[in-house]
């Protein structure tokens, strides 16, 4: 479960990555307080490690990603998928479909 090293591994199956697809959208807004509008934080996602067949999967539009952005999380995975956290997968594009 806790693989060591550096390498990138898939954000859909846990293969080792061999490359990175650009994200949907390169940046979140993360407000810490409800209450508090003015205060934010944008986050700036990275690349989205895929293996070779998940990265064909991903240009074609069969699979879409999603970004858990619980602090448990803050990963990768398949859109709609349940994460580590218990949280779903939540979609980073928006209105932009085809
Ligand atoms: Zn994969
Ligand atoms: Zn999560």
């Amino acid at each position: 479960m806790t693989a060591g090293g550096t390498e990138a591994s898939c954000a859909l199956c846990g293969e080792p990555a061999t490359e990175m697809v650009e994200p949907p959208r390169r940046t979140l807004a993360r407000g810490l307080d409800p209450g508090d509008a003015s205060y934010s934080v944008t986050v700036i996602l990275p690349d989205i490690p895929l293996c070779a067949a998940h990265a064909i999967d991903v240009r074609h539009g069969e699979l879409v990603v999603g970004w858990c952005d619980d602090a448990r999380c803050r990963t990768y995975g398949e859109l709609g998928e349940p994460s580590s956290c218990g949280g779903a997968y939540e979609k980073l594009a928006r209105g932009r479909r085809t």
